[in-house]
């Protein structure tokens, strides 16, 4: 039993490093993933400004085609409404005219608020263009600050892996789910040494007799209060075990 309380002591070392590891990377890494997903929204944003944009500038040119037949449409009515014979006739261009001058001022006017949603397409673009610059320039910023993180502890996080690895093939099934599950809810820790006459992570004391038996190392003994696999104090004798 000393070898496989030995294993899951070392196990708990290699975790432990790990995780000081995560905590020198910070919250790197969720920022980089948080500014990945405003990119792509930004982006997505952009496209449909673009979009609403081109849709204005094509109604732009539509009431321009328009405003140009409508203002020929009126000149030819009044070139000619002074050479016509009858009341009918005369009845007729006067209403051509009415109607050509309603149209004209009807486009002037909706080319005025096509003018305004051209402005403010364009603008709301440009600030979108620039908070996108923003953001990918510390997209940049932050996958490089990571990338120097990694390569500092790449090749140390790599032996612990394969330390770990080799670790959990030498532990039985049961021994590493329950090492895991206590970990999952206390922070980390699945091993605790003994401390003194308590458990060192929870601090609960154990009756003489529990001590003794946690001090043999002969058994896999749980503390009752915390879950964790109880080990003799750190620097006791038999510790000094070779893997
Ligand atoms: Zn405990």
């Amino acid at each position: 039993m000393i070898e496989e309380l030995s294993i899951l002591i070392r196990l708990q070392e290699i975790d432990n490093q790990q995780m000081e590891i995560d905590e020198e990377k910070g919250d790197l890494p969720e920022q980089i993933e948080k500014l990945r997903i405003e990119i792509a929204g930004s982006k997505t944003v952009i496209s449909e400004i673009e979009q609403r944009h081109l849709n204005n500038l094509e109604d732009k040119k539509r009431l321009k085609a328009e405003l140009i037949t409508a203002k020929g449409r009126l000149d030819r009515a009044q070139a000619i409404i002074f050479e016509v014979k009858t009341t009918r006739e005369y009845d007729a261009i006067s209403s051509e005219i009415e109607q050509a001058k309603s149209s004209i001022i009807d486009l002037e006017r909706e080319l005025i608020s096509n003018n305004s949603l051209i402005e403010k397409s364009d603008s709301n673009l440009n600030e979108e263009i620039a908070k996108l610059q923003e953001m990918e320039t510390e997209f940049k910023d932050r996958s490089t600050e990571m990338d120097s993180r990694l390569d500092c502890s790449r090749e140390e996080e790599l032996a612990l892996k394969e330390e770990r690895n080799k670790c959990l093939k030498k532990l039985k099934r049961p021994v590493v789910d329950h090492y895991e599950r206590i970990r999952k809810i206390r922070n980390g820790i699945g091993v605790s040494y003994m401390s003194i006459d308590a458990c060192s992570y929870c601090y609960s004391v154990m009756p003489p007799q529990r001590q003794a038996e946690v001090r043999k190392m002969a058994d896999m003994i749980i503390c009752e209060v915390c879950g964790c696999i109880l080990v003799t104090e750190k620097d006791a004798p038999n510790l000094a075990f070779p893997l």
